[in-house]
């Protein structure tokens, strides 16, 4: 029963199905919000069309569903509201913290990626558009790994708001997003830790209250490597119990006297404890679970 002001979201990306560490992922911010009695919705971030794809929408929905993930309100697609990123980016340009840039990939390789001063760009020809950022630090309470602290994180980067072919980079669409759809709380995993300051300084910016932030350890292969696609990780099969409590385990929970996953689920949320995840950024996978 949702009770509660709490709302929290599920927010991949389909750049592939959904494996064992998305599963995790999208089950922590699902459990997490039932302990709360709160909404739980499903957006799908694919800002980026070069890398997403519409089948694996698909897949991961049908998924979804198959493990009765099933977001409470419609599915938010981030491809259909341009429109809305282009308002917010043009807040920006009018208030100067956004900054047209020609640098490419190359010219950039001496910084390592990084871009580090604000360069002096032609905007007739091809440019994206960056976030200004001076020297700031950033704070905040995780509500799993405690207190974060970002001295220079924000010091010698101007991270992309939109890119030279016109798609919107994920900071932007995330933090307007997480805003609009009035998300209190997010759950997702530590590999977007170093990601979480420069939102923070969005929402300094556009004057918003920045949601709750808990960041689970990112379920890691052997080689402490976010499994993906990329490192061959398998697509779960849908629905089936026994990927759910292993996936479950990686929270701390035990699920094994579930004999369904409604059971499973209801087990996992009187077992809830973040706490237990404290300030471990990744939890190896077992080699049983990653089929190569
Ligand atoms: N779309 C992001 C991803 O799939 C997650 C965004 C978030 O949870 O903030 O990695």
């Amino acid at each position: 029963m949702i009770s509660s002001s709490y709302r929290g979201r599920f927010a991949p990306s389909p750049t592939g199905p959904l494996h064992l560490g998305s599963l995790v992922t999208a089950l922590a911010s699902y459990v997490d919000a039932r302990s709360h009695h709160g909404t739980w919705i499903v957006r799908i971030e694919d800002v980026d069309a070069i890398r997403c794809r519409p089948e694996f929408t698909q897949q991961i929905l049908t998924t979804l569903t198959s493990y009765r993930l099933i977001s409470d309100e419609p599915v938010r697609l981030q491809s259909e509201h341009s429109a809305t990123y282009e308002t917010y980016l043009t807040k920006l340009k009018q208030t100067a913290h956004a900054f047209p840039c020609n640098c490419t990939r190359q010219s950039l390789q001496a910084f390592s990626g990084l871009h580090p001063q604000i360069c002096q760009s032609n905007i007739e020809r091809p440019h994206s558009w960056r976030l200004k950022i001076n020297r700031e630090q950033y704070q905040y309470q995780d509500l799993i790994q405690g207190d974060m602290f970002f001295s220079d994180d924000l010091d010698g980067n101007h991270p992309v708001l939109k890119r030279k072919d016109g798609y919107f980079s994920y900071q932007l669409a995330v933090v307007v997003d997480d805003h609009l759809q009035g998300i209190t709380h997010l759950v997702r995993g530590a590999d977007l830790i170093e990601t979480t300051a420069q939102q923070l300084h969005l929402y300094r910016l556009f004057g918003w209250q920045a949601p709750a932030i808990g960041h689970i350890p990112l379920v890691v292969n052997q080689a402490a490597e976010k499994i993906s696609k990329q490192n061959h990780a398998k697509a779960i099969l849908n629905g089936d119990l026994t990927t759910l409590k292993r996936a479950l385990s990686y929270l701390e929970i035990n699920a094994d006297k579930a004999s369904n996953i409604e059971e499973a689920l209801s087990l996992a949320i009187q077992q809830w404890q973040p706490q237990r995840l404290a300030q471990k950024t990744t939890t190896v996978i077992a080699p049983e679970d990653l089929h190569f």
